[in-house]
């Protein structure tokens, strides 16, 4: 497989890396809090994981989501997991909030309405929040896991 953008690149801002697995933050202007967390392997989908890899990994989102939704106080918390673009899994972490561009649709939608830019801001300045209490939570954790 080539040109596969997860394999290249990082993907987005490292929050913590073990070896299976990655926590980026994305920086995303209209998403503040955006997060990701990316298996490092070449694999396609959750089934194709053994019963054990698929659990650990989903317990990394439900930390993700945890930590999202105490730093940034969404309205919704969605997850969502395509990988339609490249075969490699990775779980999008995404605070919605009622009037955020596309909500109730999905963030991939056309968007409905512009969010009032002293909202955005205000949302953005819990981000650095949100980046402290990720790595707080996944180095107690997951610190002394390969
Ligand atoms: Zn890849």
């Amino acid at each position: 497989m080539e040109n596969c953008i997860l394999c290249e690149t990082d993907g987005a801002e490292v929050i913590y890396r073990t070896g299976k697995w990655r926590v980026l933050l994305v920086d995303d202007d209209n998403l503040p809090g955006f997060c990701r967390v990316v298996l490092n392997d070449h694999v396609a989908e959750m089934t194709d994981l053994p019963t054990a890899e698929r659990t650990a990994l989903m317990e990394v989102v439900w930390l993700v989501e945890q930590a999202v939704r105490d730093a940034m106080q969404p309205d919704k918390v969605n997850l969502a997991t395509l990988g339609n673009m490249v075969p490699h899994l990775h779980w999008h972490i995404i605070p919605r909030y009622k009037d955020d561009a596309t909500f109730p649709d999905a963030i991939w939608a056309a968007p409905r309405r512009t969010i009032a830019a002293e909202t955005l801001a205000s949302r953005k300045q819990r981000v650095p929040f949100l980046r402290n209490l990720l790595k707080e939570r996944l180095t107690e954790r997951y610190a002394g896991n390969p």
